[in-house]
């Protein structure tokens, strides 16, 4: 199948259905090499993103909590203590109190859900684990936000305590196909990725599950990781287009244009037409002054503040953006019950 065999008409229509493009019509939507003829995908993914999202954004934000001296291998990420020659700021886990304060701040700026991150294979420690069911609870008692967290491949027993003290999302990203897995991540497997998010799904989470892309993986990959992530019926998908670091093995990497992660996004929004896809790292340095577009090409959701370990854009510049855009910020999913800035043990 070629990009002008693709029938939008029909697309279109098992979109609204809720059903996405096959892994063959994804094939030859990624041959697409005229740019001009991405009006015609948008005019679909568009839709689909109108038809499921309505004019809504998800906003998210995140802390990273712990940081740096990670014994993990990944490839892209500056936080591994493998890579000596990168340099990422190196911390133990912030206080559940800092962690609230933060969360209130990301909600004044316009941010609907927040994600605690932590650096390690999986956060084990009984005090960390407190911790950060404190600052869940406090966020979700002060804020009303929709509250995630990063914990790395965390015991499913230790989830259910995560969630039962107020988590509602589990971020965990595949990073990348199965199949370009182990050039990337070099001390845990695909299947431990897996694995923690079909925990995540047991539990009944939210569970937001995405990829790096630019990471020198083809367009096969990325229809790959796109039919896995539907198979395991995540929630929303988080989308980050590299910024290689310095001192890490990508060091020097850079294949995107913003006419790939455009033609990327399009990708997602197609094979799963219902989901919140979010554009997260990279967005300002590779989209550039074609962010406006990525809402055509059908994410429905962008990450606001800085990154885990690079600085993000200005917010006040984010929010000019949907708002010219005719967007809104979905609004929080709960009502706070608390307004002071000390949690709850
Ligand atoms: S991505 Fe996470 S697990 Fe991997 S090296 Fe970085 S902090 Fe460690």
């Amino acid at each position: 199948m070629r990009f002008d065999d693709l029938d939008w008409n029909d697309i279109l229509r098992r979109g609204k259905a809720g059903i996405g493009i096959s892994e063959d019509e994804a094939q030859a939507l990624s041959e697409l090499e005229d740019e001009s003829k991405l009006v015609q995908v948008f005019s679909v993914t568009n839709a689909l993103r109108q038809h499921f999202k309505k004019n809504e954004v998800y906003t998210c934000g995140i802390t990273n909590a712990k940081s740096g001296a990670c014994p993990e291998k990944c490839n892209f990420c500056s936080q591994s203590a493998h890579f000596k020659a990168a340099e990422s700021p190196v911390y133990k886990l912030k206080s559940a109190e800092t962690m609230v304060a933060e969360a209130q701040a990301a909600q004044a700026a316009g941010v609907r859900e927040f994600s605690i991150v932590t650096q390690g294979r999986a956060l084990k420690k009984r005090e960390e684990i407190d911790e950060v069911k404190s600052a869940l609870q406090g966020i979700r008692e002060t804020t009303g936000m929709q509250t995630c967290a990063s914990v790395g491949l965390i015991a499913p027993e230790h989830l259910k305590e995560l969630q039962d003290a107020g988590m509602d999302a589990m971020h965990h990203n595949l990073e990348t196909a199965r199949s370009f897995h182990d050039q990337i991540v070099e001390t845990h497997s695909y299947d431990d990725e897996v694995e923690t998010v079909k925990a995540a799904k047991k539990l009944g989470m939210y569970v937001c599950s995405g990829g790096i892309f630019g990471m020198g993986e083809n367009w096969g990959h990325r229809v790959e990781l796109a039919a896995d992530l539907r198979a395991l019926e995540v929630d929303s998908v988080p989308l980050n287009f590299l910024n290689a670091r310095p001192g890490t093995p990508l060091e020097g990497l850079d294949e995107l244009t913003p006419f790939e992660c455009l033609k990327t996004i399009a990708l997602y929004r197609l094979m799963l037409p219902t989901k919140d896809l979010i554009v997260c790292g990279g967005r300002q340095i590779h989209l550039q002054d074609r962010q406006d577009e990525l809402f055509l090409a059908g994410a429905n959701g962008i990450m606001l503040g800085d990154y885990l370990t690079t600085s993000g854009g200005e917010t006040p510049q984010d929010l000019q953006l949907l708002e010219d855009q005719g967007l809104v910020i979905r609004p929080p999913p709960h009502t706070p019950t608390a307004p002071s800035l000390a949690p709850a043990k």
